[in-house]
């Protein structure tokens, strides 16, 4: 083992040194390159060795890329295909912005954390939020600014350099499952959060029926994700943060029949051919898998 890489004393959600081994690792994580961790990696099955913590039942990455490795590897990555699956991504992020929009008295600032190409911030300022966020990939950024003329801060948002108690919402769709540091991640939502703000989680549920009835074959077991969350380690992450958690949903994904169709290999020979292709494209898919938690947590008075 190199540097790159920790073994945890502790459990990075509630601190507890009472963990077990979950599953041996199914990929080689010592060569892991900057396309396995992309959004659209289609990768599945292939797992980090997993530890458990017996106390909140957090399931994570151990050993654990040290966050300079894989915030330089983030940093590297680029993902064409993330953008092309717009429209859908959009159906979904309308959905979080009219709850948040319902939550709230008020649209004010809202901060964006791993904002890829920059789809929910350009949906938050149509809507009248004065919107900002943060992504790590270099690429995505330039897109971000080329094609939505959208200027994202390019870089970590567990150490960004940004004012506190400023944001009224605060929005994290597929991040904390990435990020080796969620404590670290959390407390930096609830302290830029103004009185009374609301965070937005969106995270796969480990305890779902179809992660247990998927098995290795879940779509969520990728090299991407360090952590995997159910709802008691969740709750734990959000209570010790200063959050308060207000609603609770299932998370459904929009994306094209493309886009399904080419996860999947036997339709290979389909999705190579254009016409095809140009159709399968048009046609969206909601797929209500119910295996992503969609959790609005209030900051809590005094945290
Ligand atoms: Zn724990």
């Amino acid at each position: 083992m190199t540097e790159k890489f920790a073994r945890a004393e502790r459990c990075p959600v509630c601190s507890s040194p009472r963990l077990r081994s979950h599953k041996k690792g199914t990929f080689d994580y010592a060569l892991l390159k900057k396309d396995q961790i992309k959004i659209t990696d289609s990768e599945y099955g292939k797992v980090w060795d997993l530890s458990e913590c017996r106390d909140c039942g957090h399931i994570f990455a151990d050993p654990c890329p040290r966050p300079e490795f894989i915030f330089s590897l983030y940093s590297q990555v680029e993902d064409p295909a993330y953008d092309e699956e717009a429209e859908g991504r959009s159906r979904n992020f309308l959905g979080i912005l009219a709850n948040l929009e319902k939550l709230l008295p008020a649209r004010g600032r809202l901060f964006d954390v791993g904002a890829a190409t920059g789809i929910l911030l350009r949906l938050a300022r149509e809507r009248g939020w004065s919107a900002e966020g943060i992504e790590a990939s270099e690429w995505a950024v330039a897109f971000a600014a080329e094609n939505y003329a959208i200027r994202l801060n390019q870089g970590f948002f567990e150490e960004a350099p940004l004012a506190p108690s400023s944001y009224q919402a605060v929005t994290m769709v597929d991040f904390i499952e990435h990020t080796p540091m969620p404590r670290e991640a959390m407390a930096k939502a609830n302290k830029i959060l103004a009185p009374g703000g609301i965070l937005c989680l969106v995270t796969p549920d480990i305890h779902s029926r179809a992660a247990r009835l998927a098995g290795m074959r879940w779509w969520h077991l990728r090299p991407g994700h360090l952590a995997y969350f159910s709802l008691p380690s969740l709750r734990k992450l959000l209570s010790e943060a200063g959050f308060e958690i207000v609603k609770r949903k299932k998370y459904a994904w929009t994306f094209s029949a493309y886009y399904v169709l080419s996860r999947i290999r036997t339709f290979g020979p389909l999705i190579k051919n254009r016409r095809a292709a140009s159709f399968l494209k048009r046609i969206r898919l909601k797929l209500a898998l119910g295996d992503s938690f969609e959790i609005y947590a209030k900051k809590s008075p005094g945290s």
